[in-house]
């Protein structure tokens, strides 16, 4: 009888002795194993001590591909907080490497000198980048040249992000799930990324070669220069490196070096403490390591290993999918749950996180007997390529290059060895394949839904038991679908078949608006056929019992303004923001900031002069150069704007509404030497057709005259970049606030007229297809860069003609808001309401201080460290 049974028997649990358990391993298998263990009561049984040598709580380490392409944010991949470790009673010794292991005195030894003891020890130690045999790669003493990374860790990610933002040319040598994800990563920073892989094709071990060439074209688009079938022969570079030498002898120029050509269990401290060590930490059914020390024979006592680190019947991994399989078993075992749990090794799929490029591959990449069945379609044009291999009428492989919609099917298929249709094609298209409820309902409970977070159905079938009755509550629970997003569908069925119809299918998160049950589409053709033309109307007309809904008008008179460019029946004023109602923005303190047109941020001195004069006249706060090239007359008060105008005799500059605001341009051809295409120029034109265009939330242009980007175009809604030879490329769905994005390549057009039609059909479609207060960099990837290419270049949906059509139906239907200070729309357009909430004033900026009133004073002569700088 195991000794945690027997002593069940006999002590109360309360008092039973608790074991100490020592984790060497802060990572995804490491901790995972402690969070199974505690799920199954483990802290009652156990003290728990965790070394990791990062000195953080526990991350998703998968998620550092989307860190490194700015999709993610370092705190939204931290999986437990240092405060869940103290929440759960262990000790986490977060910074400390463990050295060796004493497995007789049953010590641990770590870096600091300290000796911690324990009962169980278990080992999680993961892998360690794999640098291979290249000329001038190591130093005399051993370290790796200055500039050679690799990329494995939070830390890895971070000196990655830094060399990106301080350099232009990054080489990547390895060609596999790690280097494309990390190529991609550095290229949505606008680096010039060399990939280097030596096989013949990308992702030689999931992808067979045609696959591998669909795959190589849609890389090569996103900008990655791909070089296959080429090995490194080494670095170049002295002090740091310099560039990559080529078998030929030819050099790659490189600021810094990426290496993912492979992972090392890293079995150290296994090698040390004289476990057995193949090419990993040897384990059994039940995690238990091997004795490795000659004279010692079989299980290793109390010692066990999950994760990247161990070998199981001769396998190795390098996904997250078997440690979450290997961490249940050991809980089961350790806890004396399911003292019979054992683990069978795990079948792996992999998932791409490229932005723009789906693939999803699993088991063979293609026949390897001749009874094999094997189904292709390719279309290498459109970037897709689809296969199953199938044995005995069961899936032993499977890839999706461009078209993952089958996914959760053939993932459950390939999992459980479903039966399959004997229509083949139907498993990779919808020809008749099982319907959903009926696949989902034949998954056993343990079937891992969401691979990067582990949760299996029974979880997902518990959180709706718990009261989780729609998908976003049981995403929240239970974490599914909050890794790379590829198994949403699969969440959403499973979710669905378990409230087995009760589900609160959160359908107003598919609303256009809170008051109005109606998606966008269904409530635009709605508003179209019954010709309603005022917010009013369409609640009286769709609103259920006709209520209006405060929270609702803002979004409707948007959409109808949109609709209606000729203009409104009425124009109910309580269905803009107040920003929208004086057209000028709301600060702080109640007043407004005016914010005069200045189309490309070209000025003259006239209009400088007129902005001064009004400055001085109504006693402007501050004065200030936005973002966005523009001057901002901040302090205004409200009865005070249709003056302001009035003196000003400039349009409006459009810095407050959910519309097109500004085009930020560089000098381009006029002044710059570097100049390819007459970006001012463009940036003017494209201002003066889209001013004033309302959009679902605010949209922000750029223009640049090369790819040096001295605007910002890469990270604007719509960015435009001179290429030279007449070419412009459009960039859409690019953000530098709160979020930063890197825009999607649209297309590269000749001339800038086409420049200027392309950018009004991308703003008529996000108007009528994006959500209201949707921005571009939520848009563009909701739909698919590939979704948003058909529609708007090849027409796929015949929306076009459509789409120009009513740009520029808006576009003849402008009119200057400010126009409006003369004849004010209500009565009290403009009459003071202030405070309009009780906000402490913003103070003026002292006399004489920059961007103060200009009053005349004498120059200060108090010395410099009297006088008090405002904050
Ligand atoms: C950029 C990137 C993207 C990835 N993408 C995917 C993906 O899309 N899908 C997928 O399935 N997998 C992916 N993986 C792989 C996945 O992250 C690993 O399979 C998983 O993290 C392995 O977990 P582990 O606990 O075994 O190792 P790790 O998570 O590496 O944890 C091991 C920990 O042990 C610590 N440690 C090692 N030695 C010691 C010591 N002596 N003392 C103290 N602490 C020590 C290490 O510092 C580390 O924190 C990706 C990996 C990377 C790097
Ligand atoms: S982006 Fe190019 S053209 Fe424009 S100012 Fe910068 S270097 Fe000159
Ligand atoms: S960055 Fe933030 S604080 Fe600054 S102006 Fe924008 S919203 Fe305000």
């Amino acid at each position: 009888m195991s000794e945690v049974l027997e002593l069940s028997a006999t002590v109360p649990a309360q008092r039973r002795p608790r074991r100490r358990l020592v984790v060497v391993g802060n990572g995804m298998a490491g901790i995972r194993a402690v969070e199974e263990l505690l799920e199954r009561g483990g802290s009652e049984q156990f003290d728990i001590t965790v070394f990791g040598d990062e000195p953080y709580g526990n991350y998703n380490r998968i998620m550092l591909s989307h860190v490194l392409s700015g999709e993610e944010t370092e705190e939204g991949i931290f999986l437990n907080s240092l405060p869940w470790y103290a929440e759960n009673g262990i000790d986490l010794r977060a910074g400390v490497r463990v050295d060796r292991v004493d497995r007789f005195a049953k010590v641990v030894h770590d870096a600091d000198g300290g000796e911690t003891p324990y009962d169980l020890l278990l080992i999680a130690t993961g892998s360690t980048p794999f640098f291979p045999a290249m000329e001038g790669l190591h130093r005399e003493d051993g370290s790796v040249l200055a500039g050679v990374f690799g990329f494995r860790t939070l830390d890895d990610a971070r000196a990655l992000l830094a060399a990106a933002r301080t350099h232009r040319r990054a080489v990547v040598i390895g060609g596999g799930l790690l280097g494309l994800e990390a190529a991609h990563g550095l290229a949505t920073h606008g680096l010039q990324v060399d990939l280097l892989h030596s096989p013949q094709h990308l992702m030689n071990q999931q992808l067979g070669p045609e696959a591998g060439r669909v795959l190589r074209r849609r890389i090569e688009e996103l900008g990655v220069r791909v070089h296959t079938g080429v090995r490194s022969r080494g670095v170049r570079g002295t002090d740091r490196v310099t560039g990559v030498e080529l078998p030929d002898g030819s050099v790659l120029d490189a600021d810094f070096v990426v290496v993912a050509a492979g992972i090392r269990p890293n079995t150290d401290i296994a090698l040390r403490s004289g476990l057995e060590v193949q090419r990993g930490i040897v384990v059994d059914d039940r995690m238990q390591c091997s004795a490795g020390e000659e004279g010692e024979e079989g299980t290793a006592e109390d010692v066990y290993a999950v994760g990247e680190c161990v070998q199981h019947r001769g396998e190795t991994y390098g996904l997250v999918a078997p440690l979450w399989d290997q961490a249940g078993v050991l809980a089961d075992h350790l806890t004396g749950a399911r003292p019979d749990a054992a683990y069978h090794g795990s079948r792996t799929s992999t998932k791409l996180k490229v932005a723009g490029v789906d693939l999803v591959a699993m088991g063979l990449p293609g026949p390897e007997r001749d009874d094999d069945e094997f189904v292709v379609f390719s279309e290498p044009h459109r970037g897709i390529y689809l296969n199953v291999v199938i044995r005995a009428g069961r899936l032993v492989g499977a890839t999706l290059l461009g078209d993952v919609r089958k996914t959760a099917f053939l993932t459950q298929a390939f999992d459980q060895g479903l039966p399959l249709p004997e229509e083949r094609m139907s498993l990779l298209f919808d020809l008749g394949s099982p319907d959903e409820a009926t696949s989902v309902a034949e998954l056993s409970d343990d079937v891992q839904v969401c691979n990067c977070n582990g949760v299996t159905k029974g979880k997902i079938v518990d959180a709706v038991a718990g009261g989780c009755t729609s998908v976003n509550a049981v995403m929240a629970k239970t974490k599914a679908g909050k890794g790379c997003g590829s198994c949403k569908t699969l969440v959403e069925q499973v979710t669905e078949w378990a409230a087995g119809g009760n589900l609160t299918v959160d359908e107003s998160a598919n609303w256009y608006v809170p008051g109005i049950p109606m998606g966008k589409p269904e409530l635009m053709a709605a508003i179209r056929e019954r010709r309603l033309r005022s917010v009013s109307a369409v609640f009286r007309e769709l609103a259920p019992g006709g209520v209006e809904d405060a929270k609702s008008k803002m979004g409707l008179t948007s959409l109808l303004r949109m609709m209606w460019p000729e203009g409104l029946d009425q124009d109910e004023r309580d269905g803009r923001f107040i920003n929208d109602r004086v057209h000028a923005n709301i600060q702080r303190d109640g007043t407004f900031s005016v914010v005069p047109q200045m189309k490309g941020g070209v000025t003259t001195a006239e209009q400088l002069r007129k902005i001064a004069d009004v400055a001085d006249k109504y006693d402007v706060g501050m004065i200030k150069v936005t973002g966005g090239q523009r001057v901002d007359l901040l302090g205004i008060r409200k009865e005070d704007l249709p003056k302001v105008w009035e003196d000003l005799g400039m349009p409006s500059g459009y810095a407050y509404g959910k519309s097109f605001r500004t085009v930020k341009t560089c000098v381009g051809t006029d002044f710059c030497r570097f100049g390819l295409g007459d970006s001012t120029q463009l940036g003017i034109d494209l201002e003066t057709r889209f001013q004033g265009v309302e959009t679902p939330a605010k949209l922000k242009l750029g223009v640049v005259g090369c790819p040096r980007n001295c605007a910002e175009a890469y990270v604007k809604d719509i960015g435009v970049v001179a290429i030279g030879a007449g070419a412009w490329e459009v960039y859409v769905g690019g953000a530098a606030g709160a979020t930063v994005r890197k825009g999607d390549l649209l297309a590269t057009v000749g001339s800038p007229e086409e420049v200027i039609a392309l950018t009004g059909r991308f703003i008529q479609f996000y108007r009528e297809w994006g959500n209201w207060l949707e921005r571009t960099y939520e848009f563009v990837p909701r739909l698919g860069l590939d979704r948003v290419k058909k529609v708007l270049l090849e027409d796929s949906d015949g929306l076009v003609a459509g789409l120009d059509a009513r740009m520029q139906a808006t576009v003849e239907n402008y009119r200057d808001p400010w126009l409006e200070g003369r004849e004010p729309v209500t009565e009290g357009q403009f009459r003071p309401s202030l405070p309009l909430v009780d906000l402490p004033l913003v103070p003026g900026r002292p006399a004489g201080a920059p961007g103060g009133t200009t009053v005349a004073l004498p120059l200060p002569t108090a010395r410099p460290d009297s006088l008090e700088v405002p904050r």
